[in-house]
């Protein structure tokens, strides 16, 4: 499923964090977006998640408005994006199972059988199927992380959204959580939109990335170049200071 931004522009108060952005990403394509911190990439992933809105510009999924638009379609529009956030925001007094069975039943009007039957089929794919009846906080933090993916997927999104998913975990967690979305990546045709600090991931599972600076994207490639041979100095100046 595509996005496409056009001339979208963000205030907080007097501060313009986007600035008429203009991007798009083709179905099935996996975008990362990079840059220094405060630049402006979780509230792109926000306003996709209609958790804030544009002051200025056009968001459209799939060819559909998702901004501006009646709450009707942002509703219909909402309901085929996913998010994984950087601390996993999992419901603590639900048990596994119930936190991904939750939301397609009261939200999707599956039944619950039908629910439970996805969800095991899901924690069996992120290796944790003896949790099923844990409740989240029994986990470590790359398990509640693989949970809020399963979860997220359990939704069948057309669209994923990550958002610095490895930032909150122990580093010697980070590895697990990231071979799954390597994974997820290779073998669904789910569009995905990252924001990620870690590199090498950001190389291995872009088709395209996205660099940006103060609200703007001051360079946009394939991996190899963005990586390998920067066009421009901001990019470089960032790239050699987190790699
Ligand atoms: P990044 O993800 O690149 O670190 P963000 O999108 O989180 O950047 O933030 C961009 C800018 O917007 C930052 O300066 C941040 O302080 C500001 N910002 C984000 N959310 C809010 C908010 N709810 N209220 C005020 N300022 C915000």
């Amino acid at each position: 499923m595509s996005v496409e931004f056009t001339r979208v522009t963000k205030r907080f108060g007097d501060q313009t964090v986007l600035d008429g952005l203009d991007f798009s990403v083709k179905p099935g394509e996996h975008v990362t977006l990079i840059g220094p911190s405060g630049s402006g990439k979780t509230t792109i992933l926000r306003m996709l998640m209609t958790l804030t809105k544009p002051d200025e510009g056009t968001i459209t999924v799939d060819g559909e408005a998702l901004f501006p638009a009646p709450e009707r379609q942002v509703r219909t529009v909402r309901r085929k994006i996913g998010m994984v956030f950087q601390q996993f925001n999992l419901f603590p007094n639900m048990s596994v199972l119930r936190n991904l069975t939750e939301a397609p039943t009261t939200v999707l009007g599956l039944s619950k059988d039908e629910a439970e039957e996805r969800a095991r089929e899901l924690l069996e794919l992120v290796g944790l199927s003896d949790k099923c009846d844990a409740r989240p906080s029994r986990l470590s933090g790359g398990q509640q992380q693989r949970v809020a993916i399963a979860r997220a997927l359990a939704m069948r999104p057309q669209v994923l959204l990550l958002d610095e998913v490895t930032s909150a975990l122990d580093p010697e967690l980070v590895a697990g959580v990231l071979d799954l979305l390597r994974d997820i990546a290779r073998s669904t045709d789910i569009t995905m939109l990252c924001v990620t600090h870690e590199m090498n991931f950001a190389r291995d599972i872009s088709d395209h990335v996205l660099m940006f600076d103060a609200g703007r994207i001051v360079e946009s490639g394939p991996p190899e170049k963005i990586f390998n041979d920067p066009e421009e100095e901001r990019t470089r100046e960032f790239l050699g200071a987190v790699l």
